[in-house]
């Protein structure tokens, strides 16, 4: 094994170093460093389940119509030209969200709890309040700190992703539904930062015409 003296003591790879060039003892050292544990501020994500609950949180659709709700057909000739073309083979049923008022579908994906955070992700703007985020605790943060406090949480997913993935192609069992929660938890940590970037943008607004 290449020795990796660097990336046992700090909490973050060298500049330069993708994660996926990491060796499992390496991503472990990372994840057991006292750096790692300083920068992480939680892995309590809150009540709700990544990937269970995703339907609860489906955002109203932008049209103010009816609810959006997810279905599982065959996505369109529209939604497939916005995703650069359908699987190769057979057309295959996949997850989306869609508004039952105005019939605007978003993004189709293998899993229901993608389609929802795709979908969400589409919908955010600063009208959307990220106080309430199902997620990670934001409640009384303000939007730099959120974003901090996303992107630290984001970096310990990231390294927990790689760390199950190494591990599983070693034979170590990991678990499919531990592996399933870190990608969805994954997921919801990018619609926290695309809605933090949504009320980032409109404060600096506000702060330049005021
Ligand atoms: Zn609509």
């Amino acid at each position: 094994m290449t020795p990796e003296p660097s990336l046992a003591r700090g909490a973050r790879a060298a500049p330069g170093i993708a994660l996926r060039d990491l060796s499992l003892e390496a991503i472990d050292a990372l994840l057991s460093s006292d750096a790692h544990y300083q920068a992480t501020p939680t892995r309590n994500y809150g009540p709700h389940d990544p990937v269970r609950d995703a339907p609860r949180f489906i955002l109203p659709c932008g049209c103010g119509g009816g609810p959006a709700t997810l279905v599982f057909d065959f996505p369109n000739v529209e939604q497939l030209a916005r995703q650069g073309g359908g699987p190769p083979g057979e057309p295959r049923r996949r997850h989306f969200v869609a508004c039952e008022a105005c019939g605007h579908r978003g993004r189709s994906t293998a899993q229901d709890w993608y389609a929802v955070i795709e979908w969400n992700r589409e919908l955010c703007s600063a009208a959307v309040p990220y106080e309430s985020f199902p997620f990670f605790n934001l409640a009384g943060l303000d939007v730099a700190t959120a974003q901090d406090r996303v992107k630290a949480i984001r970096h310990d997913l990231e390294l927990r992703k790689a760390q199950a993935r190494l591990r599983s192609e070693a034979g170590i069992e990991t678990g499919r539904r531990y592996r399933e929660r870190i990608e969805a938890y994954l997921g919801w940590t990018m619609a926290a930062a695309s809605l933090l970037k949504a009320h980032a943008r409109a404060q600096r607004a506000m702060a330049t015409e005021a």
